[in-house]
């Protein structure tokens, strides 16, 4: 049995995603064994993002482009995992929330032609997460640990 893994990522700029690629010189094949990463753009061409058994979602949501998939992500997936600052916090993806009113103005018209939110929001402000891997890029150590933590939950022991 294998468990259907999704990385995603939002607003940011994907240190986790490559945290977790360098990651993967050292635990592929161990990984292999018992993950399925059925959506990884990063890594496939054809992806999968129904039935998950675990969405990990890096990056802030700042349109609602982003926010539509983000829910179906939520609706098929069993568990959802905030990885990094930014999606956990919004922050630092979400450093435009603080401009000041001249470069607000400034960027408007970006945020209309690009049809972006007037804020950028972690992911907990649009679905519930299950769980949270702060850090920027995320704690790869945490990650570690508590991947095992939801591989034993999934029945797959001494992962
Ligand atoms: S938390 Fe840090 S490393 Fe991760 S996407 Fe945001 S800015 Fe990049």
């Amino acid at each position: 049995m294998k468990i259907g893994v999704g990385w995603f990522s939002f607003t940011c700029c994907e240190d986790s995603t490559i945290v977790l690629i360098e990651l993967m010189n050292d635990y592929f094949f161990k990984w292999n064994e018992f993950l399925e990463f059925k959506y990884f753009r990063t890594l496939k061409g054809k992806n999968d993002f129904t039935n998950l058994d675990i969405a990990f979602v890096e990056g802030a949501i700042a349109n609602s482009k982003e926010k539509d998939f983000l829910l179906k992500i939520r609706e098929n997936s069993k568990k959802l995992v905030a990885i990094g600052s930014c999606a956990c916090t919004g922050s630092p993806a979400n450093q435009r929330n603080f401009f000041d009113k001249a470069t607000k103005e400034e960027i408007g018209h970006i945020l209309i032609r690009f049809e972006h939110y007037d804020k950028v929001s972690p992911i907990s402000d649009f679905v519930h997460v299950d769980d949270f891997i702060p850090g920027c890029p995320m704690d790869e150590k945490l990650f570690l640990k508590k991947l095992s933590v939801y591989l034993n939950e999934f029945g797959i022991l001494n992962a």
